[in-house]
């Protein structure tokens, strides 16, 4: 069936931007916002890891279900609608805005806050990487990299997302070890320098793919890695309790708004300093991972989301003077 909802603020995306800037603010600031959640993945990328150890107030809170479950029973709470439907059609060229959804329902809406994400790239076509992923397979060494101290680790990939996950994952680990396709990182020169002068970084597997990650059963976990050579197709094998892929994001910009907001870094939608404006007309917001190539976290994220809202509402104040 399809129909028309219109609200004075919509909100794309269910991960922490989200429901923070719909439920904690957009609801409270009585914008009867409308939270679209996306059906791939409600609840954001929280949803694909096991535990969070570094949201505020929360010790340690299961990613899902708890963190993300209790987001948005918050924003329930607060009043704002949640829809479980994806937006497909984006038209953000006039006022009021206008949002297609999967479910034939269209949206219109006097702002628009996107929190959208993005996603950390994964080999892909390996069985045992999708098998460990929270069980010792992460794509995020400052969420995870806490809970291998003293262990040893891989971490595949060669760009400055790779070599600084890596620096980082010495704090906690006893030895770290970098496997890369090629025989040159793409990293940036001081931290190549800061990569090879550091003691518990390991000499890197150059010209290297990862061809299995091993590990036990039960309990579900990682023990290694067989890694293989491009050239020769040797493989050698590595002990490790986590693997870390650090090969990069996936543009966070997806298909809604790539060619009609101004992007950098690989795909992250530009905003005004200190704002979430959006490159275009007034009224369109951005925040979280979607706006983030630096910091990439569930509580920046969640800020974010803060500040689009009170800037939604800022401006449908200014519309309606
Ligand atoms: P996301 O969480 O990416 O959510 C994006 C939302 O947009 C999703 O709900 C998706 O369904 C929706 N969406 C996308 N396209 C559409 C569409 N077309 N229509 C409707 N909805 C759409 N951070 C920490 O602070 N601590 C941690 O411990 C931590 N652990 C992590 C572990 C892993 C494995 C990963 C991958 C990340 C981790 N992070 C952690 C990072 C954190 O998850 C992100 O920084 C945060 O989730 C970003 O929030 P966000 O709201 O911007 O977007
Ligand atoms: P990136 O620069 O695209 O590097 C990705 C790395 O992963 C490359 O070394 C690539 O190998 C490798 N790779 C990609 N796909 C692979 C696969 N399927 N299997 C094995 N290896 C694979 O990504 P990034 O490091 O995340 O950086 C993204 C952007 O953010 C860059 O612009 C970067 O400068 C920026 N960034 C900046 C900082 C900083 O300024 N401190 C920190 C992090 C990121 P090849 O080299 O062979 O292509």
């Amino acid at each position: 069936m399809s129909d028309t909802r219109h609200t004075k603020t919509l909100i794309i995306g269910s991960g922490p931007a989200g429901y923070t800037a719909g439920g904690v603010y957009a609801a409270r600031a009585m914008l009867n916002p409308i939270l679209v959640q996306g059906g791939m993945e409600p609840g954001g990328q929280l949803t694909t890891t096991t535990e969070v150890e570094n949201y505020p107030s929360f010790i340690d809170i299961q990613g899902p279900p708890e963190l993300m479950v209790k987001m948005e029973k918050h924003a329930r709470a607060m009043g704002t609608e949640v829809i479980g439907d994806i937006i497909t059609d984006l038209d953000l060229s006039k006022r009021p805005f206008t949002a297609k959804g999967d479910s034939g329902t269209t949206y219109t809406a006097d702002a628009v806050i996107l929190a959208t994400g993005a996603r950390a790239k994964w080999l892909g076509g390996l069985p045992s990487e999708e098998k460990f992923k929270g069980f010792g397979v992460s794509a995020c060494a400052t969420c995870d990299g806490f809970f291998y101290r003293g262990q040893e680790i891989v971490v595949v990939g060669g760009g400055n997302t790779a070599v600084e996950e890596a620096l980082f994952l010495t704090n906690f680990a006893s030895k770290v070890t970098l496997i890369h396709r090629r025989d040159e990182l793409r990293a940036e020169k001081i931290l190549i320098n800061r990569l090879m002068k550091n003691e518990k970084i390991e000499p890197p597997l150059w010209d290297h793919t990862l061809e299995e990650v091993v590990g036990d059963e039960n309990p579900l976990g990682v023990t290694g890695v067989r890694a293989k050579h491009v050239k020769t197709g040797e493989i050698t094998e590595i002990p490790a309790k986590g693997v870390f892929i650090a090969i990069g994001h996936a543009p966070p910009a997806n298909e809604l708004v790539k060619d009609v907001l101004e992007t950098h870094m690989g795909g992250y939608v530009v905003t005004k300093p200190d704002s979430t404006a959006t490159s275009i007309p007034p009224g369109v917001f951005a925040a979280g991972d979607l706006t983030d190539h630096k910091y990439r976290q569930a509580v920046t994220s969640a800020g974010m989301g803060c500040m689009a809202a009170l800037e939604a509402e800022a401006f449908i104040a200014e519309q309606d003077d």
